[in-house]
């Protein structure tokens, strides 16, 4: 209180103090987690408009998400005391973007009611001009060069500043496609997510009067999580700070986690270099998470090299340490989290106050099903729920028209996807049977495939489809469920077609496939399984009350949270196996800063989890605890014993890299016996530990896209469910098994196994 100065300013500590009113000038906050960075910022924007030195309209402040911007507009309010509707230019880069490009859309070569395509419509649109070019999209997926494209956008390049060597990426032809995509976009009246910027950019460069007018219209601009920027974004901002040249960033390079998205950490060295007499401002204090919880997150991030290096100390208490528990496998992991929830709700802690978050978005199913089971009210951040995705959309759609020819929705939504030349007219006459003779879409395709309507390409790829509608439906009691529905997303082309994606988001996609096939194998039936998924898709709705928060690490970015709960640190999921191939130590480190960013989410307490077995790739596998673990000093970790520690290779993997690790010396204790003695009933469902069937129908989804079959006509094979039989057949990974018992049968030749 003893400081001067208006009220929003109280509080505030020196350094940020100065970050608040050093308003002339660029400016760089560098800064650890929960430092205020944020604050400072929203402090900042009340500050300029308090002291009248700008208004809403010419501030410019650019948060990372939608959501950051909406929070961030409802806190100046509460500091200013007055509501303020009026920051047009508070948002996204993106929607900043967009928003400057509709002004001035003549001056690009397009119109005002432009369209911003999304992906999908990005993808239709290469293959076309792949097409148009004779190019094999087989060899040349359109999904790869879109990748190419974007990845060319988020460094700010146009299709004449390809450098050579990537100009080759694609058919060699990468450069000349990226300038037939843009041409296309034009006469479409079209662009991209990418163009949003890249276009303004362009904007500005052929047109200094608009620059100028902008220069003339934004006094102070803002930018958090400035780490995260990529190089579009840093020179649509740098055109745009030349002008007043007050500019403010803030960030923290130990966050950078968007790298694979294009982001630069570089930026933030760039920064001082572009703006010379830059001033820049380092705050120290922690007024987020307790001790214990910030000396983990410190140390473990030390382990980073390439740093620029900053303090951090805790204004808080002490707290609690750091848990860590080891779950035996993804499902217990999920009860025991829902066991803490429930207890500390009962202690009277709010469920807004805690986060689950999750390194791959798969995790979520389970998380998802028991808060379902447990009654228990959550909310997912930053993208869909678990059963909401688009892949998972498409995939239940393909059970659902097998199980129910009549389901039309279902029809509908994926008899063209993946493409397979039944576009928007076919499906028109289709719908037009259906209504006219009263009856299903599926009834309706099939009578369409006898008689002349449609052009004889699409009646023989109806035709296709339908006989493997067909054939499913045959194979409803026969084969296995999980089995069926592996075999269908397989024969259909859809696992394929995200397999051919090499969009950043792909391989996720594939693994939330896997999850759902793996989620499927707890049901009795096919018919069971969408039942179950009716009662989760019926679950949602309500928007009031507490909720438990659940997303992905890459989500929690600038959030936090009373209790925070970090699942699966295991070696291969987290850090993740996928950035250590393609990055080896850069994806290593920012795989590092991800774990940093999930344990300074917490103010009082942070709960490790990771489970000794895993189904990764649709196997069963021992996992071995992630090294992140044994990164953290033995301090402030508290080990929780729950019986599943040292019964595997986790725990013997555990302190490979540090002889200090807390857990070194674990086995020696009484909780070894009593591991033993539980290892029958850690898991009731046999899970891992049974062999057999459970490991047979796993290795499906490993092998589902795998090499050729490694069976020959005439062997001998066992089959959980079948029986014994002699193979007929091989076509690729699918076998015809002549059954001593059931005669001939279909199945995928990881089912079964030799004899
Ligand atoms: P991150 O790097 O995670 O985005 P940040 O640096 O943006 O963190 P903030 O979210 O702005 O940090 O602040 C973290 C928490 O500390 C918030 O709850 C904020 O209200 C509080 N805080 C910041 N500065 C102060 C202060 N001077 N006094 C008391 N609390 C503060
Ligand atoms: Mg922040």
């Amino acid at each position: 209180r003893a400081s001067a100065g208006p009220g929003y300013l109280a509080g505030l500590n020196p350094e940020q103090r100065q970050a608040v009113e050093t308003l002339d000038g660029p400016v760089l906050v560098l800064a650890g987690a929960g430092t205020g960075k944020t604050r400072v910022l929203t402090t900042r924007i009340a500050h300029i408009l308090a002291t009248g030195k700008a208004r809403p309209g010419q501030i410019l402040a650019v948060t990372f998400t939608n959501k950051a911007a909406r929070e961030m507009r409802q806190r100046i309010g509460a500091l200013i005391g007055e509501s303020v509707e009026g920051m047009p230019w508070l948002g996204t880069f993106h929607s900043i973007g967009v928003k400057i490009l509709r002004r001035h859309a003549e001056l690009v070569g397009l119109k005002r009611d432009f369209t911003i395509l999304d992906t999908d419509d990005q993808i239709r649109l290469l293959k076309q001009i792949l097409q148009a070019e004779d190019i094999d999209e087989k060899r040349w997926p359109a999904r790869q060069l879109a990748a190419h494209i974007d990845a060319w956008k988020n460094r700010g390049l146009t299709p004449d500043k390809v450098p050579q060597g990537d100009a080759h990426a694609f058919a060699g032809r990468g450069d000349e496609l990226y300038k037939a995509y843009q041409a296309r976009l034009k006469i479409l009246n079209a662009v991209d997510f990418g163009d949003l910027l890249l276009e303004t950019i362009r904007l500005f460069r052929d047109n200094p009067d608009v620059l100028a007018d902008y220069h003339d219209r934004f006094r102070y601009m803002l930018v958090d999580e400035y780490q995260d920027t990529n190089v579009a974004q840093y020179l649509w901002l740098r055109l745009l700070a030349q002008g007043s040249r007050n500019l403010c960033c803030v960030g923290d390079d130990d966050q950078s986690i968007y790298g694979w998205r294009g982001a630069d950490v570089d930026n933030i060295l760039r920064f001082e270099k572009d703006f010379p007499g830059a001033v820049v401002i380092r705050l120290e204090r922690n007024y987020r998470s307790t001790t214990h919880i910030l000396e983990a997150a410190s140390h473990l991030i030390a382990h980073n090299e390439g740093r620029l290096g900053k303090t951090l100390r805790s204004e808080g208490e002490t707290g609690e340490k750091l848990t860590v528990t080891c779950a035996w496998d993804s499902e217990e992991e999920a009860r025991l989290i829902g066991e803490r929830i429930e207890r500390l709700q009962r202690a009277g802690e709010s469920l807004d106050d805690m986060a689950i978050l999750v390194r791959a978005s798969f995790q979520m199913r389970e998380f998802e099903d028991r808060f379902i089971t447990l009654g228990l009210p959550y909310r997912v951040i930053g993208g869909p729920r678990f059963y909401e995705r688009a892949e998972i959309r498409d995939a239940i759609a393909y059970f659902r028209a097998t199980v129910q020819p009549a389901d039309d929705l279902a029809f509908e939504r994926i008899i063209n996807t993946p493409r397979r030349g039944l576009g928007d007219t076919t499906i028109r006459v289709i719908h037009d049977v259906a209504r006219a003779r009263g009856i299903p879409m599926m009834q309706a395709a099939v009578a369409l495939t006898e008689s002349e309507e449609l052009k004889p390409r699409a009646r023989a790829a109806l035709r296709d489809i339908l006989a493997c509608f067909a054939r499913w439906r045959g194979q409803l009691d026969l084969l296995p469920h999980a089995e069926l529905a592996a075999l269908i997303l397989e024969e259909s082309g859809y696992t394929d077609m995200w397999q051919k994606d090499r969009s950043p988001d792909a391989p996720g996609r594939l693994e939330n496939l896997k999850e759902l096939l793996r989620s499927m194998e707890e049901f009795e039936s096919m018919t069971g399984f969408l039942e179950h998924i009716a009662l989760v898709m019926d679950a949602e709705s309500d928007d009031t009350g507490e909720k438990v928060s659940l997303m992905t690490l890459h989500a929690a970015k600038g959030l936090e949270f009373g209790t925070v709960f970090l699942p699966g640190w295991e070696e291969g999921l987290f850090p993740h196996q996928r950035s250590l191939d393609e990055n080896g130590r850069a994806g290593l480190e920012e795989e590092r800063r991800l774990a940093y960013v999930g344990i300074t989410r917490a103010k009082r307490r942070a709960e490790l989890y990771f489970a000794t077995n895993r189904r990764i790739h649709g196997l069963w596998q021992s996992t071995i605890a992630s090294r992140f673990l044994d990164e953290l000093p033995e301090r402030n970790v508290e080990v929780i014993d729950t019986g599943s520690l040292r019964t595997s290779q986790a725990s013997q993997g555990w302190s490979r890299f540090d002889d200090r690790a807390p857990f070194a010396n674990s086995y020696a204790t009484p909780g070894w016996q009593r591991a033993q003695r539980n290892r029958g009933r850690a898991d009731p469902r046999g899970g891992p530990e049974r062999r057999g069937p459970r490991m047979i129908e796993g290795e499906i989804l490993a092998r589902s896209s795998g090499p050729p079959s490694a069976f020959a006509v005439g062997e001998r094979v066992f089959h959980q469910k079948f029986g014994y039989g002699r193979v007929a057949a091989v076509d690729g990974n699918k076998l015809t098994v002549d059954f001593e018992t059931s005669g001939p049968k279909r199945v995928l030749d990881s089912f079964v196994e030799r004899h």
